[in-house]
């Protein structure tokens, strides 16, 4: 057995395009402590994070009202 180990990136893991394309690649850059992603793509995902959860919350507001 293997201790737990934290997953450290060295490189921002943003992806690029169609995983399913020759084109697809990471971002690359210098990603923040303890994060996949750089200081750029961890606001992105961040906000993404908080989009979604809105969208969700107003689809079970719309259920509740429906
Ligand atoms: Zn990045």
């Amino acid at each position: 057995m293997q201790n737990k180990v934290t997953h450290k990136f060295s490189t921002c893991q943003w992806p690029y395009g169609d995983p399913q394309e020759k084109d697809f690649y990471f971002c690359g850059a210098k990603p923040l402590d303890s994060k996949p992603y750089c200081q750029e793509h961890c606001q992105v995902a961040y906000i993404d994070e908080k989009e979604l959860k809105r969208q969700k919350d107003a689809i079970k507001h719309k259920k509740i009202a429906a």
